[in-house]
């Protein structure tokens, strides 16, 4: 499967927070479907509307995402 990368600095691993704070690494499908990372977890409560990367400062919407090249 193909996933969509960090326009900063290219990896696909995310994470996304609900409302106190925890964090869940998630993927980004070309389709733009956000995917638990474990697939055990679920999506429910957390804001999908800011994805924040894993191995820099970048935070965004999920449209800003880039296709992996
Ligand atoms: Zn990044």
């Amino acid at each position: 499967m193909k996933f969509m990368v960090c326009p900063q600095c290219g990896i696909a691993n995310f994470y996304v927070k609900n409302s106190i704070g925890e964090r869940l690494n998630v993927k980004v499908t070309r389709e733009f479907v956000i995917i638990p990372v474990d697939k055990s977890k679920s999506l429910e409560g957390f804001n999908l509307n800011e994805l924040f990367c894993l191995g820099c400062s970048w935070h965004g919407k999920i449209n800003d995402l880039k296709k992996f090249l």
